[in-house]
C-alpha cells in the first residue's frame, strides 16, 4: 500500500483515506459496516466534521475501542472561541475519543491568527496543551485563505481542491497537504482513474468521499494494488479537465441556504450531471420540479456573495434551466 507522511505531523496514512460527509446519508447500521470493512482493507485515515450531522457518530461507534488503529481528522465551523470549545467537546464525545489527530478551522472566511478578536487560535492552541488536539489545522475553498494559512506557518496541514500551486507550497512549508473534493463533488465517478492520478502525487493524501460498497470497492482495489497512470487513464483526465474547468459548481452548498428554495449545489451544476451520470434520475418529475424554481430567483446575489468559487450562481442558474428545458423537449 502507498502511504503518505502528513508534512511535520509525521502522521502517516495510506493513500487511500476515507471522507466521511457522505455517510450521513445511510443508516448508522450501514455506516459502521461500511467504516469497518474500509478499516479491514487498509484504510486508516478517516476524515469528518461537526457539520456532518451523524457523521461523527458513525465513526465514533464504528472505531470505538480502536482507537489508537486510526487517525481521525474533524472541523469547526466555528467563528469565536466559545463556539470552538463546544463543538471540540461535542466532537470528542460523538466520536468517543479523548483527543482528535487534525484539528481544523472549517472553511474560514479569514485566517485564524494569534491576537484575533475571534480568539479561535488561543482557543485551539490551549486545546492542544490539554491534549485535546494533536495538531491545528484548516481546511478552505479560497485561495488567498489558503495562501495565507501556509504563509502564516501556523498550521501543520491544510485541506483544500487539488491545486498544484499550493501541493508545492505545502510540500516547501512541511505542511500535509489533504486534497478534498478529488471527485469534484461526485462529477468525476471513475474512483480508479482519480486514484491513479492520485498516484503521481506523492505529497498529497486524497479524502474520497464514500456512500456506496462499489465506491469503497475501488479504493480498496487501489489499497491492494497502486493503480498506474496510463495512456488511457491520462486521457479520461484529459477529458474532464476540458469538461471541469472554469465556471462550474463543485456542488459544496457554501451558498445555501438560498430564500427562494432553490436546491443550488443540484441545480447550478444540472447540466454536467445530466451528461455525466445516468440522465433519468435527474428528469423525474420532482427534479423537475425543482428545476423549475429556478424560475423564482431573486437574484438577491446571497449565493455569489458566498461562492467560494467566485461563479455568477444566478446566471449559472439560468443556463442550466436553459439547458434542462431542451433536454426534456428532447425527450418528447
Ligand atoms: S440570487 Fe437567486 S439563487 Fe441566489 S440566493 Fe438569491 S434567490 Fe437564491
Ligand atoms: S454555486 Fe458555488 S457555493 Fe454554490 S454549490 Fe456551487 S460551487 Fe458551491
Amino acid at each position: 500500500m502507498t502511504t503518505v507522511r502528513l508534512g511535520r505531523t509525521e502522521l502517516v496514512v495510506g493513500k487511500q483515506s476515507f471522507g466521511c460527509l457522505p455517510i450521513q446519508r445511510i443508516t448508522k447500521e450501514e455506516a459502521v459496516a461500511l467504516l469497518r470493512r474500509a478499516y479491514d482493507g487498509g484504510i486508516n485515515y478517516f476524515d469528518t466534521a461537526r457539520a456532518y450531522s451523524d457523521s461523527e457518530e458513525k465513526v465514533g461507534a464504528a472505531f470505538a475501542g480502536m482507537r489508537d488503529k486510526i487517525v481521525i481528522s474533524t472541523k469547526t465551523a466555528a467563528v469565536a472561541a466559545e463556539g470552538m470549545w463546544k463543538d471540540l467537546e461535542e466532537s470528542l464525545r460523538t466520536l468517543r475519543t479523548d483527543y482528535i489527530d487534525i484539528y481544523q478551522f472549517h472553511n474560514p472566511a479569514f485566517c485564524p491568527k494569534p491576537g484575533g478578536e475571534d480568539g479561535l487560535y488561543e482557543a485551539a492552541l490551549e486545546a492542544k496543551r490539554q491534549g485535546k488536539i494533536r495538531h491545528i489545522s484548516i481546511t478552505n475553498h479560497r485561495l488567498a485563505v489558503a495562501h495565507e494559512a501556509i504563509d502564516s506557518g501556523l498550521y501543520d496541514t491544510l485541506q483544500f481542491p487539488q491545486e498544484l500551486e499550493l501541493v508545492d507550497k505545502c510540500r516547501a512549508a512541511d505542511m500535509g497537504f489533504i486534497a478534498m473534493k478529488a471527485l469534484a463533488g461526485g462529477l468525476i465517478r471513475d474512483g480508479l482513474t482519480a486514484a491513479a492520478f492520485m498516484e503521481t502525487q506523492p505529497f498529497v493524501v486524497p479524502i474520497w468521499g464514500v456512500q456506496y460498497g462499489w465506491e469503497l470497492d475501488q479504493f480498496l482495489t487501489c489499497v491492494k494494488n497502486p493503480p498506474e497512470m496510463t495512456a488511457e487513464c491520462q486521457a479520461v483526465i484529459d477529458r474532464d479537465r476540458k469538461e471541469l474547468s472554469g465556471d462550474f459548481c463543485r456542488g459544496c452548498g457554501y451558498c445555501m441556504p438560498c430564500p427562494a428554495g432553490i436546491e443550488i449545489n443540484n441545480c447550478a451544476r444540472m447540466s454536467l450531471m445530466l451528461r455525466r451520470a445516468p440522465a433519468e434520475g435527474w428528469l423525474t418529475p420532482e427534479w423537475q420540479e425543482k428545476m423549475e424554481k429556478i424560475q423564482s430567483c431573486l437574484h438577491c446575489g446571497a449565493c455569489m456573495s458566498k461562492c467560494p468559487y467566485g461563479l455568477n450562481t444566478p446566471r449559472l442558474l439560468e443556463e442550466n434551466y436553459r439547458d434542462y428545458q431542451q433536454v426534456l423537449a428532447r425527450q418528447g
